[in-house]
């Protein structure tokens, strides 16, 4: 019984609490309305595409966002550091990179600099089982969105059948909400 309730627990926190085309879709007035103080990213496709390139409104949208007193923060499993440091810069985002989410680890390392209580956390990412899994478990609001790149790599196409399922099923409900 205790682990039936594990495993419920652990597919809720699957859900997104929200969910948006792409960052730049997120009304700034979103981000206030929810109290929103922090923001951790995900870097690949959430922030950049595969060539490592940005859109000029996501720059907008994070200057917007900085002028709130928002606090931003790239968490990535990325482990090429000179690629995310260079996003970084670009961006003008802190970042981890290497954070091996859904691992606890980088999240709350985060939370706990930028001291922030978790209900004034957003984590946004285009992945469920690191993004949406990691921050649910870590008890902070969650937004999925869509990956930049619909060409997805073969290798995550094969490894993530069930996540594309739960996706369809996610943008969907959104859609009919
Ligand atoms: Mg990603």
């Amino acid at each position: 019984m205790k682990s039936y309730k594990k495993i419920k627990n652990k597919i809720k926190n699957l859900r997104p609490d929200f969910t948006f085309k792409k960052v730049e879709d997120i009304p700034i007035n979103f981000l206030i309305d929810n109290h929103i103080k922090l923001i951790m990213f995900d870097m690949d496709n959430t922030l950049v595409n595969y060539k490592y390139a940005h859109t000029d409104k996501l720059k907008e949208w994070i200057k917007k966002a900085k002028e709130q007193n928002i606090k931003l923060y790239i968490l990535t499993n990325c482990k090429n550091e000179e690629k995310v440091k260079k996003v970084s810069k670009k961006l003008g985002i802190k970042y981890i990179h290497h954070a091996s989410k859904p691992r606890r680890k980088g999240f709350e390392d985060i939370i706990k600099e930028e001291n922030v209580e978790k209900k004034y956390v957003l984590m946004i990412g285009d992945q469920i089982f690191t993004d949406v899994f990691g921050g649910n478990n870590v008890g902070v609001n969650t937004v999925l969105v869509e990956p930049i790149d619909s060409k997805e790599k073969v290798v995550s196409k094969v490894k993530r059948p069930f996540e594309k399922l739960l996706k369809k099923f996610f943008f969907k409900e959104r859609k009919a909400n």
